[in-house]
């Protein structure tokens, strides 16, 4: 079937058994390939996207603006999507990065048609509002504002659609969390479908509690278990296990996995079945959120 540019192909997101070896002979460790979504871009930051921009085309709205770091998937994937369905992109990218020279990721957004625009780390911290007022003025009424990290209630309601497509009730989901909206988006889709689920989120950086917060104020019932143990010291902080780990997951599987979200989230679904706080009877769901750019940056390569 020939398909429109513009669509998001959701249904490359297959669900897979994972070898029990790499997980103390645990014999129902699946994979939800949401990586499969895009080859670059990740998986979890176009199931947000969705229904944004779905809003975004039925609203007429021909520009978006957002935030981000130099190494936001964030900024990637809205570049992408903008590049997709014919929207021109812009994006406030916070500290200095951009006075320098380009990394990948900017490189990248820039490829697809991204205007980035250098934020002072400062400025950025205090009143995004102000950046869009200050930067685009009148203009602004014509565009959409996405929040850093794709948060929004677009971005839970995309995201729980992953839990209606998997082909059986699972135990448990464990995944990657930086700003707990995958949480929230997989929370909604356990609450829609009645599951009894219990959702695992991995803190990839030191916001466990923060993550918490924003979890119980939507779910305040809901069966979760923050992990904060598998941060590795911080965001994008990494050490040698953490590389051995990887090395050894790709060549066993043929899965790209990365350093920063989602080998930290499989490295402590492996920690959890030696500890025995996953028994063997449990079925359960990794979600592969993608994040293949996070591989290619150099400080990272040169860790392998
Ligand atoms: C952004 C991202 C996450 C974290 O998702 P949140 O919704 O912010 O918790 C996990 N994995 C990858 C690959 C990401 O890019």
């Amino acid at each position: 079937m020939i398909q429109p540019i513009a669509d998001f192909n959701l249904n490359a997101s297959v669900i897979q058994q994972l070898p029990s070896h790499l997980f103390h002979h645990h014999p129902h460790i699946y994979i939800k390939r949401d990586d499969l979504i895009h080859p670059i871009v990740s998986g979890n930051k176009f199931r947000k996207l969705k229904y944004l921009i779905k809003h975004v085309q039925e609203n007429g709205i021909k520009n978006i603006i957002t935030f981000g770091g130099a190494f936001s998937n964030h900024m990637v994937a809205t570049a992408a999507a903008g590049a997709m369905h014919n929207i021109t992109t812009h994006c406030f990218v916070r500290g200095e990065e951009l006075n320098h020279s380009f990394n990948h990721y900017l490189k990248t957004a820039n490829l697809y048609g991204m205007q980035l625009i250098p934020a002072e780390r400062n400025a950025f911290a205090r009143e995004k509002q102000e950046l869009v007022e200050t930067h685009f003025g009148k203009l602004k009424e014509s565009c959409f504002v996405i929040p850093e990290g794709g948060e929004s209630d677009f971005a839970i309601q995309g995201v729980a659609e992953i839990v209606h497509e998997l082909p059986f009730e699972p135990d448990c989901i464990l995944h990657a969390s930086a700003t707990a909206t995958t949480a929230r988006g997989l929370l909604n889709g356990i609450a829609e479908l009645n599951y009894n689920t219990s959702l695992l989120p991995v803190a990839v950086l030191k916001n466990s509690e923060e993550q918490s917060q924003k979890i119980n104020l939507l779910f305040p019932d809901s069966k979760v278990n923050m992990v904060k143990e598998y941060d590795f010291g911080g965001y994008a902080k990494t050490n040698s296990e953490l590389f051995h780990f990887i090395k050894l997951f790709i060549k066993e599987t043929g899965i790209f996995i990365d350093p920063v979200y989602t080998a930290k989230a499989l490295f402590a679904l492996n920690r959890l079945i030696l500890n025995n706080q996953i028994s063997s009877d449990k079925k359960v769901v990794f979600l592969h959120t993608g994040g293949t750019l996070g591989i290619f940056s150099d400080k990272l390569l040169n860790g392998i």
